[in-house]
């Protein structure tokens, strides 16, 4: 068996106690295996070992991996998204995490329109204030949701975070809860459509327990999976 195969194999045995005992049913928690920086080799033996959905960084990178790898691979994107990206980006992926303005709202919802598509995505909330990270303010959340209800071709499907880093998974705990009651706030007030499931993508290859236990659907894990990042060229 590969390492990667391993890596994954334990991981969902991982994923499956933690739900057991939070609780809830483990197929509610889809993992995104994270392969930015990894080659397609990587993600060829991930696919063999039954991974078949993956986070991307940069739309370039995706775009040439969904090439190599065709409808094998479901794409999310879950970096930084500039508008000039917009048609790539739709064209490429079948989730994007990271909506965070209105000017890519407009922007996708114009090549959607064109491409007579819909697309998942999902609002990125900057929980931390953290100047150097993307997403929206909690306080802006609301407002963007509102916004997204007259761009339909945008399906919003939930909530996405990356908390401040600390090395204390426990520490992140409230940034979670947070998100959730976020998520469920907009459910109430149905900007999130009629769904029955919201999704939360929280957690990452440290903290990827705490999250599942306070109800996260989506966790974007990396380097459990593929080992170290290679590092940017
Ligand atoms: C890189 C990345 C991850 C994966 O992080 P790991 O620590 O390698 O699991 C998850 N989410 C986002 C947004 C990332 O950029």
């Amino acid at each position: 068996m590969s390492i990667i195969a391993e890596n994954l194999e334990k991981l969902r045995q991982s994923i499956n106690d933690i739900a057991l005992r939070s609780n809830r049913s483990p197929d509610e928690i889809q993992l995104v295996a994270v392969s930015k920086r990894f080659a397609v080799t990587a993600m060829e033996e991930a696919l063999e070992a039954g991974q078949a959905v993956f986070g991307e960084n940069y739309i370039q990178e995706a775009a040439q991996k969904k090439q190599a790898l065709a409808d094998r691979v479901k794409l999310h994107f879950i970096g930084h998204l500039q508008s000039n990206k917009a048609k790539t980006a739709a064209d490429t992926c079948d989730m994007i995490e990271t909506i965070d303005r209105p000017k890519i709202v407009r922007s996708l919802h114009k090549h959607l329109e064109n491409a007579n598509r819909h697309l998942d995505v999902l609002v990125q909330v900057n929980l931390g204030g953290e100047s150097q990270k993307s997403g929206i303010l909690p306080r802006d959340v609301e407002s963007l949701a509102t916004f997204m209800q007259d761009y339909p071709r945008l399906r919003l499907r939930g909530l996405m975070t990356m908390p401040p880093f600390t090395p204390d998974p426990e520490l992140t705990r409230p940034y979670f809860r947070t998100l959730r009651a976020l998520a469920e706030q907009l459910n109430t007030k149905g900007l999130l459509g009629n769904l029955s499931r919201v999704e939360l993508s929280m957690g990452m290859s440290h903290d990827y327990h705490v999250a599942i236990e306070e109800g996260a659907t989506l966790i974007r894990i990396g380097t459990a999976i593929f080992g170290a990042r290679p590092p940017l060229s």
